[in-house]
């Protein structure tokens, strides 16, 4: 059988919770949901986190709670999943993208600065694969300008940067609880945020633009539904139990792989920044610049290893570069990270065995890499 790429950690907590639920015939946003939204905030240590169905849903409200419009720059980084992009589009603004460093994959501040501007209404910040972006250089480029910075922390729950939790540094944080994420409700996301408005703005669009008013619903502005359910909340309320125990073990398996591979020719493994603390919600590895990534992707697969490229360049996806001009490899280092990274298998409850034929069959294929072609 092959080994996963990833797999959801989940046990008797979150079923018991799916049941007490269905039990009490609540079953849309309710006190679930609640619950769920306190420990999140908890967690992260913020004022307000606010339950969404997707973090593409959280971070499409972060750019209409800004009033992000036609004529609107917002600077984004290049190297994520589109989601973080789209929402920029969707409200007909300009998403400029931006280079990242290969050191961490996060966003490059000195990629940023030149791009600021007096269009540039917002900055969207991506913290890849559980480990935070260089927070300390961005939020002084952002702040010193007034510039909203948004933190796409969809991978990124529990990771902090010199103490603080992803998800506090700007105006708003945007999290994932997809299957892939650190921890999972099927289907959800989240926005956490210290400003009273925001989560006010945020709260009413979420639920079709309805505000209580002098105890009756008055719709007050077009919104949209993008609630979670109390089906869903009660599993991320047993997930959240796990938090601390999942992110541990996949640490794990990140220094296992990481001393076993670091001294391999020709990749070069994760790193976590002094002052980081990485989650490894993907365990991604960088080749070469001249080697052939996807020939070293099936030939893992030939071995049974399920795995993956990192994330997508946005610049060189087809919808970016037609609508805003792009060319594939216009921002090097992105393109580079969207060629040469390969995700490895990691889950909780992987085997030592496992982690044994992963580690033997990258060596193996990285001894016989061919040269690009
Ligand atoms: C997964 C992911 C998203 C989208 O999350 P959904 O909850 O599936 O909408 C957005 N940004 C990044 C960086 C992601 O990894």
């Amino acid at each position: 059988m092959a080994i996963r790429l990833t797999k959801p950690y989940t046990d008797e907590d979150e079923l018991r919770e799916i049941a007490g639920v269905l039990a009490s015939g609540h079953l849309t946003q309710g006190p679930k949901v609640a619950e769920f939204e306190d420990g999140v905030a908890q967690v992260v240590g913020c004022k307000h986190a606010i339950a969404v169905s997707s973090a593409t849903a959280a971070l499409h409200l972060a750019m209409c709670a800004l009033d992000i419009g036609p004529g609107d720059e917002v600077v984004v980084a290049d190297f994520t999943y589109p989601a973080t992009g789209n929402v920029v589009a969707l409200r007909g603004a300009m998403p400029v993208l931006a280079d990242i460093d290969l050191e961490h994959f996060g966003m490059d501040p000195s990629s940023l600065e030149p791009l600021l501007n007096d269009r540039t209404r917002a900055v969207i910040v991506v913290h890849p694969f559980g480990l935070a972006a260089p927070m300390t250089e961005i939020v002084a480029l952002c702040g010193a300008r007034g510039i909203p910075m948004i933190e796409d922390a969809a991978c990124a729950i529990g990771a902090t940067y010199l103490g603080s939790q992803v998800g506090t540094f700007g105006a708003m944080g945007c999290f994932s609880f997809h299957p892939r994420k650190g921890i999972t409700t099927g289907e959800g996301g989240m926005i956490t945020t210290n400003d009273d408005h925001l989560a006010e703005r945020v709260r009413r669009l979420r639920n079709h633009g309805a505000e209580k008013l002098d105890g009756s619903l008055a719709f007050v502005e077009a919104g949209y539904n993008y609630r979670m359910s109390d089906i869903l909340a009660a599993v991320g309320v047993a997930q959240l139990r796990k938090l601390n125990h999942i992110v541990a073990a996949r640490r794990a398996v990140a220094l296992r792989y990481t001393a076993a591979l670091a001294d391999v020719p020709g990749l070069r493994c994760p790193v976590e920044p002094k002052g980081a603390f990485h989650t490894y919600q993907s365990y991604v590895l960088l080749l070469d610049s001249e080697s052939n990534r996807d020939w070293f992707l099936s030939d893992l697969r030939s071995r049974g290893i399920e795995c993956t490229i990192g994330t997508y360049a946005l610049h060189a996806q087809p919808f970016f570069s037609q609508s805003f001009g792009y060319t594939p490899g216009q921002l090097p280092r992105s393109w580079r990270a969207y060629t040469k990274a390969v995700t490895l298998p990691l889950f909780v409850g992987m085997t030592d065995e496992e982690m044994g034929t992963v580690i033997g069959a990258v060596k193996e294929a990285a001894h016989s890499l061919p040269a690009r072609g």
